[in-house]
């Protein structure tokens, strides 16, 4: 997939500076994507992901007050205003069958947009078409988002 599409103007890298900017960048994210795409967020603890996660699922008009970090549900699914929304968190899988029995496939081949925190310990599982998103933090209140 070419990413982002050519009719979008998503400033790749960018650095924030709040994580108000993280969460505006999320929702001009989401205006990119469509049902059955996947967004894999990679990067440390505290890096942001979980704010463009929110700002994605604001785009979508899911109030990111009620988005948080699915650490020991695995997944977390939001209503969005046309379709769902289904953020992954894989920080605490030890083995990857235990996301065989979430039945994942349901999600990622399913009818909504899903978003992974952690998907370095699902990397196998991950579906050819996912656009993967890297957050670095750089210091302070700085962050850095970068397609790769
Ligand atoms: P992750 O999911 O990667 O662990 P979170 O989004 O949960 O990260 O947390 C990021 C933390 O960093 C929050 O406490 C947030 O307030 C803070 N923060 C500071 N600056 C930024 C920024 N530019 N973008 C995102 N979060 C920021
Ligand atoms: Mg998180």
């Amino acid at each position: 997939m070419t990413w982002p599409p050519s009719t979008t103007d998503i400033p790749l890298p960018a650095t924030t500076t709040s994580a108000a900017e993280t969460l505006a960048l999320g929702r001009r994210l989401a205006t990119t994507l469509a049902p059955g795409d996947i967004v894999a967020l990679y990067g440390d603890l505290g890096a942001g992901k979980t704010h463009l996660v929110k700002g994605v699922c604001e785009g979508f008009g899911v109030p990111g007050t009620s988005v948080t970090s699915p650490t020991f549900t695995l997944v977390n699914e939001y209503a969005g205003v046309d379709f769902p929304i289904y953020h992954f968190d894989a920080y605490r899988i030890e083995r990857m069958e235990e996301f065989f029995e979430l039945g994942y496939e349901d999600y990622f081949f399913g009818d909504g947009v899903c978003l992974i925190e952690w998907p370095e310990h699902i990397e196998p599982l991950l579906p050819e078409h996912t656009l993967r998103l890297r957050l670095a933090h750089l210091g302070g209140d700085e962050r850095q988002i970068a397609h790769f």
